[in-house]
Parts: structure tokens; sequence; C-alpha cells
């Protein structure tokens, strides 16, 4: 059977620290004798073959309070396999009352259950039997995620589950370890700060990483004793009801986590404008990011840390080694089929190698291996749906319109699925849309510059600041360059390397607030200041 033959074919070992990357820069398919597609053509007959993913959809209900369950008005509404538009499942629509059914749980859980209320190293060891959990199911979880989003499977079970495991694991280390302050004040006072949970955390995900952005939200909000109602993206809701499962198993009180699928205008907003929310965490695009804070803003004035889009520049500079930097510039921009919201889609080159660099780009696009996101050595599969799909042609379309020089791809693959052409554009201008808008898709812009100052003024000329990637060898240019860039993240010589202790965030309209590492602590707490007079001031 097909999907047994491709258990076997995908099973291996964790990498211990995996990045984004890792697995794009080891070129781990060539060492596994996989084929690549020398052309497109190629690649859209490979297309052809249908395999089933191996592992069954049981999950389908919203979680709340512990169970799983039907949605009030009983509707459902069809998560697709983006290889086929197929069905592969009717799953519980919720909307404005099942959020506020997972609002009444959360807050029970919360005001009266145990979680806020045990020690600390309690909390710590549920996370980590979630983490045990996780990483015992990876596969299955990895297939769910593959099916419902379309990423290559290498990818899911190699890095993004292993990821989520490994950031469960982070903050259960940290459970124990949230303390507050004994503050030095001006006068007869013994001071202290408590640093409480926040309450009840609203998370609203994307579709793009659907594992990732559960843990980077569930994780800092759990250590912390929050309770959680989470939102998962209306294309892919099939995985976090199976991680959901697991969190039960390992032991998390009813009503801590529950799981809400459903559409951004109903159950979306009913979290982000919900009166019984304490906290509003959001990652998806800007302008729905400006939605939820006015939501927030219009209801209970919660706090918001929102994580949204990007056109991150990479700049390759003149002493790059171009073999290196197309490479890493190839992967900075394609990796997840280019829906990254930190994609390097504004690739910079100076002058001196671009001609080199522009046509060795070409190459790679046209070598990148893109079909049936089950098979192993495919490094790219499809859009996550019709509309992404959609607009990514019309970004095409404008590029050729606009003047830009098509140089490889430029049109879909196949006749079936959201395939999409490895697409290259040269001779790209910082006017045009394709260079200014977020594309979300596997399309390359290619520029040209003379100097560094220069490419810092036309790095920074954009509302996004989410991140960039810097290729030199010249440890001056490089810290020049990581100063003046305007972003979040900045990788050098290195890209999307998401370490579970490192912050990610955007500065200017690509967001408000980190996720991750220590900081994302303090999006889920409370400061309290507690002051006791000191009768006697000859104490101090
Ligand atoms: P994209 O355009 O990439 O699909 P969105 O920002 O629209 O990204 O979606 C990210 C998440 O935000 C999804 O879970 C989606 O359902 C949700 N969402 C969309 N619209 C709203 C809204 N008006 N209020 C709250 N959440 C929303």
């Amino acid at each position: 059977m097909a999907s047994r033959r491709i258990s076997s074919l995908l099973s291996r070992s964790i990498a211990s620290s995996p990045s984004l990357l890792s697995l794009g820069g080891k070129s781990p398919h060539v060492s596994r004798g996989v084929h690549r597609y020398s052309t497109a053509a190629a690649a859209a007959a490979a297309l052809e073959v249908p395999i089933s993913p191996p592992v069954k959809v049981e999950l389908t209900q919203l979680l709340i309070d512990g169970k799983f369950v039907d949605s009030a008005s009983g509707k459902t509404f069809p998560t697709l396999d983006p290889r086929t538009g197929d069905v592969i499942a009717h799953v519980a629509e919720g909307d404005v009352e099942d959020v506020n059914r997972a609002v009444s749980a959360a807050r029970m859980a919360f005001d009266e259950g145990p979680w806020p209320r045990m020690t600390a190293y309690e909390r710590s060891k549920i996370l980590l039997r979630c983490a045990d959990l996780v990483e015992k199911h990876n596969d299955e979880i990895a297939a769910l995620e593959t099916w419902d989003n379309g990423k290559p499977y290498d990818q899911a079970a190699k890095v993004e589950v292993p990821m989520l495991t490994r950031l469960f694991r982070y903050y259960a280390g940290w459970a124990d370890k949230i303390h507050g302050l004994t503050v030095p004040a001006d006068g007869p006072h013994h001071v202290q700060t408590l640093h409480e949970p926040i309450g009840v955390a609203g998370q609203i995900i994307p579709w793009n990483f659907p594992l990732l952005m559960l843990a980077w939200k569930l994780g800092p909000a759990l250590a912390c004793g929050n309770t959680v109602v989470l939102k998962t993206a209306e294309q892919t809701p099939l995985s976090a009801l199976y991680v959901g499962k697991l969190l039960l198993e390992a032991g998390l009180p009813p009503g801590v986590v529950n799981i809400v699928s459903g559409f951004g205008p109903t159950a979306g907003a009913a979290i982000a404008s919900h009166m019984d929310i304490d906290k509003v965490a959001f990652t998806g695009s800007t302008g729905t990011g400006k939605v939820v804070l006015q939501l927030a803003a219009k209801s209970n004035l919660k706090p918001v840390t929102l994580e949204l889009g990007g056109k991150s520049p990479f700049i390759v500079c003149e002493d790059a080694d171009v073999d290196k930097a197309v490479e890493l510039a190839h992967l900075a921009v394609f990796f997840n089929q280019g829906q990254c919201c930190c994609a390097g889609s504004r690739t910079f080159v100076h002058e001196r190698v671009y001609d080199e660099f522009v046509e060795k780009s070409k190459a790679r696009a046209i070598k990148r291996a893109v079909g049936d996101p089950f098979k192993a050595g495919i490094e790219q599969g499809p859009q996550v749906d019709s509309e992404q799909f959609k607009k990514i042609l019309r970004y095409i379309r404008s590029g050729i319109e606009n003047g830009a020089t098509l140089q490889a791809g430029g049109d879909q693959l196949g006749s079936k699925g959201y395939y999409i052409q490895p697409t290259v554009f040269s001779d790209v201008k910082d006017e045009m849309v394709i260079a200014k808008e977020e594309i979300f898709g596997p399309v390359q812009s290619i520029l040209k510059f003379k100097d560094l100052e220069e490419v810092i003024a036309r790095a920074n000329k954009s509302c996004y600041g989410l991140a960039a990637g810097v290729f030199t060898q010249n440890l001056d240019t490089a810290n020049r360059l990581m100063r003046a860039l305007r972003v979040g993240s900045v990788w050098i010589n290195c890209f999307d390397v998401f370490d579970a202790a490192v912050p990610f965030g955007g500065y200017k309209m690509s967001g408000i607030g980190r996720e991750k590492g220590i900081y994302s602590l303090n999006n889920y707490l409370q400061v309290k200041a507690v002051v006791t007079p000191l009768t006697n001031p000859a104490w101090l």
C-alpha cells in the first residue's frame, strides 16, 4: 500500500536543534537519491500521481471544556486537500455562541480551576508530558499538517513538529522560573512585585505554520498559568485538534485549552471583541491585524500582540560567495511555498555580482523539486488554497506588465491543485507592486544596488519591518547593516533560524510585541506592585 511505503520512506531521526532551513541548507534530498525535476513539464507530469496520506482524520469537532463537541449551530465547513481541491473532512464551524461557550470554560478554569493554582513545577511537568506525546505522534501530526496545508511532509515531520515539541519543552522550563522582584523604594516601605498570569488569552493563528504558531502562542501562555481560547485558520484546522487531544491526555485540566475552528469575521472577531478575554495574540495579515486591534480597543481594551506581514530584504553584498548566496536567497524566499511572513522576498544584489547571481538563481529555481508533498525529496508542494493561488498568479502577471524580466516560471504547474512554478524576476524596481506588496508565494524579485548606504535606504523604505537577510564576509558591512536595518530579526549568512529562545516580531506595520524566548512571557503576565509600610524606618 502506498501509505505504508511512504511511512517507511519517511522514517527518520529527529534533528536535535532544527531550523526551518536546515533541510534545504544541507540538501538532504540529493543525498537520499531522490529525483529533482529538470523542467517544469516533468514536475507537472509527476503531480498526476496521487498518494494517500498515511493517517485518518478523526478529530473534526470543537474542543471546549475538555470535550470534543459539535458547534452550537450544528454547522460544518469543508477543509480541502491543496493537491487536488478535494474535501478532506467536514469540520465543526465555530461561531459567536461557540466562542462564548469556550470563553466561559476558560474563565471557569482560570477563576476556579486548578491550572493557575497548582505549583509551577506541576504545570511544567504537564507541559513536558505534552511534549513527549507530541514527539510520540510526530509522524501522524506531520501527515495531517501536510494533507491540510500542502507543505512537504519531510519539512512537517523533521522540522515543524519537532519545533513544536521543542517549544513546549522550552516553556515547560520557564514555568517555575517566573517570579517578581523586591524593589528598593524611596521610603519606609517594603516593595515587591508579583508576576501573575493575565487570565483568559484569546489566540488567533494563520494557516502557513499551523503547528508552530500554535506552539508560539500556547507555550508561554500555559507556562505562565493562563487559560486559552485558540482559533485556528479555516484552511488548516486539523493538526491543532490532534494536538488538543494530546494535551488532554497529558493531564491538562478541562477548559485550560479550548480550540475553536471557524472563520475570521465570525469566530475570530468574537474572540477579539470578547469582554471576558483578557488578552489577544494574533498572527496573520497586516489588514486583519488592524481589525483585531480595533475590536480589542472597542471592547475591553485588552492588550494585543500582533505578528503581521513583511517584505523582507535579503542583501547580497559584493564580497559574497555567489553560489552560497544564491542557495540561501533561494531558500529564504521559496521555503514553505513562499508562504512565510518573513520571506526574503526582495533580493537586493550588488551590481558587481548581479548578472551571475541572476543566472544562477534562475537555474536553481528551474531545478526546484515541485510536486506531491508526500513524496520524499519534494521541496515545494501546492499553495494552501485557490484564493492564495489566484492572488499569486495576479502578482506574477503584474510583475510582467510592470516590465520586470521573467527569468523562470511565471505560471501555474499542472492542471490539478494549487501548484505554482518557482518564479524568478530580475530587473525589479522599488516602485513595482511585486517589490512592495507581500506576495506570499514562490516568487523571487531580484533588485540591483550600487553601495551600502543606498541599499540601507531602499531596504528600509517599506511599511514593513519584520526581518532581513545579509550575505557578506565583511565584519564591518555586517555590523553596519545589522544596526541600520529597521527590522525585528537580522540573519547574517543564514536565514529563518527559529530557535525557541530567540525572540521574533516586527518593527513598523509588521507587528506589535515579540514572541518566543523570555520576551513572550511578558505578553501573558500582569505585574502587581505590593507595598507594605515598614513601621520602623530603621529596618530599611
Ligand atoms: P490570510 O489573509 O493570510 O488568510 P488573515 O489575517 O486573514 O490571513 O488570517 C489569519 C487569521 O485571522 C485566521 O485565523 C483568520 O480566520 C483570522 N481572521 C480573519 N479575519 C478576522 C477578523 N475580522 N477578526 C479576527 N480574526 C480574523
